[in-house]
């Protein structure tokens, strides 16, 4: 087979190598000025919010978790979309509260509506995600649970640079998450790579700084990096060797580690990767829009296929979503990849079933770093298997 086209984890150029070498030669992976300059770019970035840089989004999640939970003890229910990234629901749990999962709209973002009876007493937050970077109805949630005195959580961990109402996506509600987790907007890497807590309500302020300003230094970067370049960036021969060498280390050290456990500041090698990122954040920004639109031109092509996310010109996504109305997701990833075209299960069962519900018969096709000729060929390839009456 010729050259695969494949979703991209991490969209990287020169800066984010330099970044990588430079601290290692200085040996500076873990400590390093670059954490100052990334919270200060932060705090530039979104001059509403106090910034704490953390090591992933989902740290952010549980301190402020608990701490709504102190100040409201009343109260044990936060709301989440049905769809939505399974670490969010896990989180919920582990601060000892009961997710509420709510339904989402055909653009797969919580239905607002739907928080209009969704919520009760018990409800003490709502956590609101930007699903795969296309934005949610925020400012209308916003207004709706301040009337409530129900906390709003941003949940704009897939997207950075994304302003709604002139507000960056992250600067609604109480507090807004951004993670740099891979196929987020923002790439540093994998298993707790970074992520960001933006404190919005100035009354959460001093008992989150008193959590959150101390936090040790991270450790251990440069392996999870290695993992992140074998098995997300790299690939193919490299994804089996990484197997291997992670099934020798559980042999021999009997080690299950969980990354997220730690709640530390972000590595410093981790955070220039992050400062590469946001310099080209914008025009990578643009370059993916391009793409978006492209594929949205060319939907009419196609009888069988839709993407649901492109509801509207001129947005963002970080992935294009496909829905197949008549073909199961499984089959129709086999016919795509004998032309040549990889896609990726979505989160939840939505890749595994195919029942006809908004939620069912969903995969993710290429579409950042994509040329247009590509895009051209996985639109060929969709109209290919409709034609062949596989539908
Ligand atoms: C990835 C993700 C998170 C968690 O981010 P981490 O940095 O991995 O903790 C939270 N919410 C959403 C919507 C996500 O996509």
């Amino acid at each position: 087979m010729g050259n695969l086209i494949k979703p991209e984890t991490a969209v990287w150029g020169k800066e984010e190598w330099l970044y990588i070498a430079k601290s290692i030669i200085s040996g500076s992976v873990n400590k390093g000025n670059n954490v100052e300059l990334l919270s200060k770019t932060l705090a530039e970035k979104y001059p509403n919010s106090t910034v704490f840089v953390l090591n992933s989004a989902r740290a952010g999640l549980i301190a402020s978790l608990l701490l709504f939970k102190k100040k409201q003890p009343d109260k044990t229910q936060v709301i989440i979309p049905e769809f939505i990234c399974d670490s969010v629901p896990q989180a919920v749990k582990k601060c000892g509260l009961v997710p509420i999962f709510l339904p989402v709209s055909d653009d797969l973002n919580l239905n607002i509506s739907s928080l209009y009876t969704g919520c009760n007493e018990k409800t003490l937050a709502v956590i609101l995600p930007h699903m795969y970077g296309k934005s949610a109805n925020i400012g209308q949630a916003e207004v709706l649970l301040k009337e409530k005195k129900i906390y709003l959580i941003d949940d704009a961990a897939q997207v950075a640079g994304v302003n709604i109402e002139s507000k960056p996506l992250g600067g609604f509600g109480d507090v807004g998450l951004l993670s740099f987790a891979q196929a987020k907007t923002i790439v540093t890497g994998v298993r707790a790579s970074g992520g960001v807590l933006f404190v919005n309500n100035k009354d959460l302020i001093g008992a989150l700084t008193e959590n959150l300003q101390m936090l040790p230094f991270t450790k251990g970067r440069l392996s999870t990096l290695c993992h992140f370049l074998m098995v997300y960036k790299w690939q193919r021969v490299w994804k089996r060797m990484d197997y291997y060498i992670q099934r020798l280390k559980q042999r021999i050290w009997d080690v299950h580690p969980d990354y997220y456990a730690q709640v530390s500041k972000i590595s410093n090698m981790e955070a220039g990767i992050a400062l590469a990122q946001f310099a080209s954040l914008s025009q990578r920004i643009s370059a993916t829009k391009k793409n978006i639109e492209y594929y949205q031109a060319n939907q009419q092509l196609l009888t069988s296929f839709t993407f649901p996310q492109i509801t509207q010109d001129n947005i963002y996504l970080t992935r294009m979503i496909l829905q197949s109305k008549r073909i199961a997701p499984n089959i129709l990833a086999k016919l795509l990849l004998q032309q040549g075209v990889v896609s990726n299960t979505v989160y939840g069962t939505g890749s595994k079933i195919f029942d006809g519900t908004s939620l069912s018969g969903l995969l993710e096709l290429p579409l950042q770093g994509l040329a247009l000729v590509d895009i051209d060929k996985v639109i060929c390839a969709l109209k290919k298997i409709e034609d062949n009456s596989y539908v």
